[in-house]
């Protein structure tokens, strides 16, 4: 029998508890609850890793837009607990947003910059910033040595990379492979407003990046040919997005690209905005790979 890690919900509490862990590496997973088997994913890794695993949960209004779903996300805190107990989580961080923005709305924000308005950000402005700005302020207040995220948010963990290198984060980050249910949907608390039609339709996105990836040996245009075919015959999805695109500087790859790339893909399914990816590996021997290289991608032009 495991222990229930300790909630804290105050600043105090969060730097009295985080004292206790002096003697050990924290790695820090943060997420908005509503906790699946991809989080469980994210704890566990990080166990791995370091002697003591903290656990954030926060609905961040800040990365949400007046039109997104901000009321209606699941909030199944109870739950996300008990799955913290399970994976032996030490110390749980909860707070409510005044305790994040004790004075409202943060006049201070970190710009994800040009990188945080293509894809994810063109249709959601500001979304990058807001994230950002709260991955920022958590990281500081946890003052974690490592922190996990997942691959299935490539453009927030890309940022997240960034942001920690640009602006100096003494912070590791680590990235961990897209957790699927058994027939290939991405995991993501959204899935829970999936009606069964939708459900099924949602397939779509995993079908058409598989497809995609299949082709990877023959190069970018038939990688995004195979993968458009696929999407495009499933009508309860209507896309936002389908490109293949280098993994640092998310412009789409030219046709003599060679090399390690994303697929990614955003949909509407009924009212829910869903968004998956593969990273691939184009060219001889390619195809789908779990998660990128570690070795610094070489920039797109020189
Ligand atoms: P969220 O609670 O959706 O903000 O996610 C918190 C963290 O879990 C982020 O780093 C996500 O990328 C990661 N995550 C969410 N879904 C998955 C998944 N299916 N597989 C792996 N990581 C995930």
């Amino acid at each position: 029998m495991t222990a229930t890690p300790l909630v804290t919900r105050s600043r105090e509490e969060l730097a009295a508890a985080r004292v206790e862990l002096a003697d050990g590496d924290v790695a820090v997973v943060m997420t908005m609850g509503a906790l699946h088997e991809g989080h469980a994913r994210l704890i566990r890794t990080a166990r791995t890793r370091a002697r003591y695993v903290l656990v954030t949960i926060f609905l961040n209004p800040l990365q949400f837009g007046p039109k997104e779903d901000l009321s209606k996300y699941p909030r199944t805190f109870d739950d996300d607990v008990d799955i913290c107990t399970r994976e032996g989580v030490d110390l749980v961080f909860a707070p409510t947003p005044d305790v994040i923005y004790p004075d409202g709305d943060p006049g201070v924000r970190i710009s994800a910059g040009p990188l945080g308005d293509v894809l994810e950000g063109q249709s959601r402005p500001g979304h990058f910033d807001g994230m950002l700005t709260v991955v920022a302020k958590l990281m500081h207040l946890t003052r974690g040595d490592f922190f996990y995220y997942g691959q299935k948010d490539a453009q927030q963990l890309l940022l997240i990379r960034r942001m920690v290198r640009d602006i100096d984060f003494p912070a590791t980050v680590v990235s961990v492979p897209t957790v699927r249910e058994e027939d290939g949907l991405a995991m993501s608390s959204r899935n829970t407003y999936l009606s069964g039609s939708d459900r099924e339709a949602a397939l779509v996105l995993s079908r058409a990046l598989q497809a995609g990836a299949d082709r990877a040996e023959e190069g970018p245009s038939a990688i995004r040919r195979a993968a458009r075919e696929v999407l495009i015959t499933e009508p309860l999805a209507l896309s936002d997005y389908l490109v293949l695109v280098h993994p640092s500087s998310l412009e789409e790859v030219p046709e003599w690209y060679r090399g390690e790339a994303l697929l990614a893909v955003a949909a509407r399914v009924g009212t829910t905005r869903l968004i998956d990816n593969f990273p691939v590996l184009v060219g001889p021997g390619g195809g789908g790979l779990e998660v990128f290289s570690d070795v610094p991608h070489a920039a797109l032009h020189g």
